[in-house]
Formats: structure tokens, sequence, C-alpha cells
């Protein structure tokens, strides 16, 4: 983007990062954005836990997306990778390429990602602009005392299966934005409609859940692309199998104009509630219930390699749809 790039990273992104770290005062980044890289001293017995993202307009989010919901949701969803692995929020770079440099979408998705990094106590150290079809790729970085990371692995049979907060209402905010399915949501109060799109573009990160968890649990993950196919990583990841209790899977306010069929339906397949699914040692579970009423058991981990579905008659249950693949 040439002659505007340098004023677009002053502008929008520059000088928000420094008044935002100098407020945060982290005192592991030594130099920020401004140089040909960022210099980081990690705290002293931590371990420095990274990922990145990227969301391409028309394919993880619809074209017509406001500003402020990419700027949440691109930020969001890699604090979502940072919450399952137990990690503190630390800093994170931006890659960001635009169509073209307009001036009020850069300010509304500055001004959101900011607000929401600092929520998290999250600095912006540097990144990348270049003009494109717009796509926005974040690479977060936290910490975590050294080994204390929650893996998807290390479920064991006998372990209770759980979830930090209902599923579902994501999938419902994508049928509105798109249109379809009018099935799932007519019986919706426009507030209800309303909740279930704040659902699907600002997901909020499970931050404090995670670090919560440091003390309980045995495997991890977050929920992206639907339960059924993220339990099933970390069935792999720890090689065992599980059953879940279909009554007891805490089903969105958002799912209430389907079926109860279709409703766990949508609880397993549907993407983007970005929960924390989690497992653990039984005779933890109601230790933690009681400091976090709102986290709900859906099953337990067996030995048997499979994931069975079962209603409370012992029926097993099979949904249609597997969940999202981005190949299939
Ligand atoms: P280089 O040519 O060395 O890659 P750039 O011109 O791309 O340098 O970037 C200059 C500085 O601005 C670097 O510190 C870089 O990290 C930062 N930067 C570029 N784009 C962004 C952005 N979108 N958000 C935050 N920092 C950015
Ligand atoms: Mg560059």
């Amino acid at each position: 983007m040439p002659g505007s790039e340098f004023n677009i990273i002053q502008t929008f992104f520059t000088d928000l990062a420094r008044s935002l770290s100098d407020w945060q005062g982290n005192s592991d980044i030594v130099l920020g954005i401004g140089d040909d890289c960022a210099i980081i001293t990690p705290p002293d017995s931590q371990q420095l836990v990274v990922s990145i993202d990227t969301l391409i307009s028309g394919v993880h989010f619809p074209e017509q997306t406001s500003p402020e919901a990419v700027a949440h949701k691109a930020l969001a969803v890699n604090l979502s990778d940072l919450a399952a692995m137990g990690a503190e929020p630390a800093w994170f770079t931006l890659a960001l390429t635009l169509p073209k440099a307009d001036e009020s979408w850069l300010t509304s998705f500055s001004s959101v990602l900011f607000k929401l990094a600092e929520e998290f106590n999250i600095s912006l150290i540097g990144g990348d602009t270049t003009r494109g079809k717009l796509a926005i790729t974040i690479q977060v970085a936290g910490y975590v005392p050294q080994g204390r990371a929650l893996l998807r692995s290390g479920a064991r049979a006998g372990d209770i299966i759980a979830l930090t907060g209902p599923l579902g209402a994501a999938s419902i905010g994508l049928d509105i934005v798109l249109g379809k399915n009018h099935n799932t949501y007519q019986c919706l109060s426009d507030k209800q409609q309303q909740a279930a799109l704040l659902a699907l573009n600002y997901p909020s990160p499970k931050i404090k859940e995670g670090l919560l968890l440091r003390d309980y649990a045995h495997a991890v993950l977050d929920l992206s692309d639907g339960l059924l196919s993220d339990l099933g990583h970390i069935l792999k990841a720890g090689a065992v199998g599980a059953n879940v209790f279909l009554e007891q899977l805490p089903l969105a306010e958002s799912l209430q104009c389907l079926e109860l069929e279709q409703a766990w339906e949508r609880a397993l397949t549907g993407g983007d509630d970005y929960q924390l699914c989690f497992t653990l040692d039984p005779e933890k579970w109601q230790q933690l219930k009681n400091i976090a009423p709102q986290f709900t058991a859906i099953g337990v981990i067996t030995d048997t390699h499979e994931l069975r579905l079962l209603n409370s008659s012992g029926e097993l249950f099979q949904p249609r749809n597997g969940g999202y693949n981005h190949f299939e």
C-alpha cells in the first residue's frame, strides 16, 4: 500500500499500541512497533505459548461483517486458543490485508481491537500491512509456568467431560446472518436474535476459566468447529473414547425454536462457540463446580476408542452432520 502504509500503521496501530502498553506496564516488552522486529524478554521460569489464526473475508466471516465484529473476532479466536492452553495473554502481532485504505473502517476496526486487547491485558507489538482481499492474521503469545500448559492429550478413562458454558448460539447467529434455515430462529424475539448474533460476532474468550483449569483439568481444548469434531481431538490425542449424555448438553437459549433432537444436533455440530471442553478426575468435579457453577458435565471418558452419544434411555444418537471441516 504505497504512500499510505506508514500512515495507516502510525495512525491506527502504533500510537494506540504505545498508549496501551504504557498503561499496562508490561515489562516483558523491550521494544514494540516501529523497528524491524519487536524484542521480548520472557519472564523467568515461564514458557511461551504461541498460536496464529487467519480470518478471510467470505470464508471465515460473511463479506458484509462490520469492522467492529471482524476486529473482535480476529483477536478473540486467538485469545481462545491461549485460554485452551491455560496461558496468560502477553502480546500479539497483526498482519492486515486491506482492499483499500478506508479511514472509517480502520477507525472502527482499531478501536474495537484495542478495547479487547485492553480487557485481556495483551499488547500489539508488530505486524504487516498489505493490499489485497480483506484478511486478518493475528499471532498471539502467552505465558504459562514451566510444564503447566493444558494439552489436548491427557484424558483418562473415568474422567468427567465438561464445558465452560452453553452451545449452539453462534450457529443460529450464522443462520440469521445468511438468512437461511428460517425455522431455527423464527420463534425468537428480536432481543433473542440479537443475542445469537452477539454470540457469533463477539465470542468471549475463556481466559479466566483456562487459568482456573490449570489446577483441575487433564485435557482441554476450545470449541471452534463443533463439540463432536473437537472432542474427537481429545479422544484421539488421549487414545480414549467417550460417552456423551445428550440430556446433559447445555443448550443455548437461541436453540429454543428447535425440536429437542435438532437442538442436540446443533449443540454437537454448530461451530464458533468458543467454550472450553475439558476432562478431569471425577473426585475434583464437585470442588470445581462450587467455584464455577456455570460449568456443565456432559459425559465420561471411556477406554473404548469410540465416541457414543446416548439419550436417557441409553439409545445411541447419530447426528446427520459431523461438524465443520475446511477440506471436506
Ligand atoms: P518491514 O518492511 O521491516 O517488514 P513494515 O513497514 O512492514 O516493516 O513495518 C514497520 C513496523 O510497523 C514494524 O515494526 C511492523 O511490525 C509494524 N507494523 C506493520 N504493520 C502493522 C500492523 N498492521 N499492526 C501493527 N504493527 C504493524
Ligand atoms: Mg513488513
